[in-house]
């Protein structure tokens, strides 16, 4: 152990110089001071006198990867003038808060990690040396303020609102789902509201204020009723639309439901691997026009095997056609194309065709409104989608809305600045080394 200049140029903080360092099972540990030794009374201006001094240790920012510990011998003063108020205090840094696990810049940088390098709170914490609950408070102080901020909301014209799977069901809890508001010119998340009924939803719209609600031209959904109910009552301006990404949504599941109660029909057995409709399971659900010629043709050399009553390839075809009311180029034409498809689903007769037709038919005009707007969703309002997903699954299941919420507001709700953090310690400098 001894002090050096280098290392103090390392821990960059002003006042402060590092007087030795170690290195204690594979993390760093400095030990600082500050250089002021003039110091005058808060209350009197008399000049203070040592009273010793009291060490804190607090986590910083990583020196080469390992986490990094500065050990704080802190000053206490005195003050010498016997009629003064103030006896003795202990010297403060802005840095490093009282009690504090971790510096200030620590917390900044840990909650960039989570937000804007989409690291998960586990391994910002381990790189940092401290536990999941000290990282998620760092996280959330640094979050919350900006996704609390209402501005947040100004000059939104256009909303999608989803439903979104939040935790899976578990023998003592039902599956619990959340109702996703996202900004379909900004492709921003707004929201995520525990719960996806038409109470959650309009008390949301409710309290973004009638001024705000009267701005919003396009709302599209998730065809659910109680979305359906809570638009309308709030959103006096909006058209609504139920877009290609939902409604495809819908066919596939059709497409699905299908396939599984076939194969049990045929193989009195839930798919396997060898199975001809198990082996089907993702083509059926791929655009027709994305399929080569040969995997079109396996694709039916499966179905001939596993789907002897044509009622997958039913389903199947009913996608598609539904793919090609989205695809139509005015309105009348979508209208024509809806026509072909409900003609399709009433001679298909399979039972998941007939319900895949019933919900359309529901949402009729929802469909067609898709059109006379501007192409409600597009792609990259639909990455936003795949982005939660896979919040969600790298997080190994969220079981608190509040941090569910934080996270994915903290990275597809606003847009950080990003100003890179000046990186203090880029190498490692020879002192240390
Ligand atoms: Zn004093």
């Amino acid at each position: 152990m001894h002090g050096s200049q280098g290392a103090t140029a390392l821990v960059g903080m002003p006042g402060f110089v590092v007087g030795a360092h170690e290195l204690i099972d594979g993390e760093w540990w400095l030990y600082v001071e500050t250089t002021a030794d003039v110091v005058g009374c808060a209350e009197c201006g008399t000049r203070a006198i040592g009273h010793g001094r009291s060490r804190t240790a607090v986590r910083d920012l990583a020196i080469s990867g390992r986490p990094t510990v500065l050990v704080w011998a802190k000053r206490r003063w005195r003050c010498p003038d016997g009629d003064c108020a103030v006896t003795t205090w202990s010297e403060r840094c802005e840095q490093i808060a009282p009690r504090a696990a971790l510096t200030e810049r620590a917390r900044k940088r840990l909650a960039e990690r989570v937000n804007v390098e989409e690291r998960s709170i586990a391994s910002a914490a381990a790189e940092f040396g401290v536990g999941w609950h000290t990282a998620n408070a760092a996280v959330a102080e640094h979050t919350d303020p900006v996704i609390e901020d209402p501005a947040r909301f100004d000059g939104v014209t256009a909303i999608g609102v989803d439903e979104k799977r939040f935790l899976n069901a578990t023998p003592t809890a039902r599956t619990k789902f959340t109702t996703q508001v996202v900004d379909l010119d900004r492709h921003r998340v707004l929201d995520v509201i525990e719960g996806r009924s038409r109470a959650v939803l309009g008390d949301w719209l409710a309290a973004r204020g009638k001024e705000w609600c009267a701005q919003i031209r396009l709302a599209t959904l998730d065809p659910a009723a109680g979305y359906r109910a809570a638009l309308e009552e709030h959103l006096p301006n909006a058209v609504r639309a139920v877009d290609h990404f939902h409604a495809i949504k819908l066919a596939n599941k059709a497409i699905d439901d299908a396939r599984r109660r076939v194969q049990q029909a045929t193989l009195g057995h839930r798919g396997h691997k060898g199975d001809p409709l198990y082996r089907a399971r993702r083509v059926l659900l791929c655009g027709d026009e994305r399929l080569t010629e040969e995997r079109f043709e396996w694709m039916l050399g499966l179905l001939e095997t596993g789907d002897p009553d044509g009622e997958v390839r039913a389903a199947w075809v009913a996608k598609e056609l539904l793919r090609d009311v989205y695809a139509a180029t005015s309105p009348d034409h979508a209208r024509r194309r809806l026509i072909v498809f409900f003609h399709f689903a009433a001679d298909a007769e399979v039972v998941e065709v007939t319900r895949l037709a019933r919900t359309i038919d529901r949402w009729r005009e929802e469909i067609l409104a898709y059109h006379s707007t501007r192409g409600a969703s597009n792609g990259r309002v639909e990455n936003v989608h795949m982005l939660t997903e896979k919040i969600r699954r790298n997080s190994h299941g969220f079981t608190n809305h509040t941090n569910y919420r934080r996270r994915i507001l903290g990275r597809l709700g606003v847009s950080w600045t990003t100003v890179p953090t000046r990186r203090i310690r880029g190498r490692q400098p020879r002192s240390i080394a």
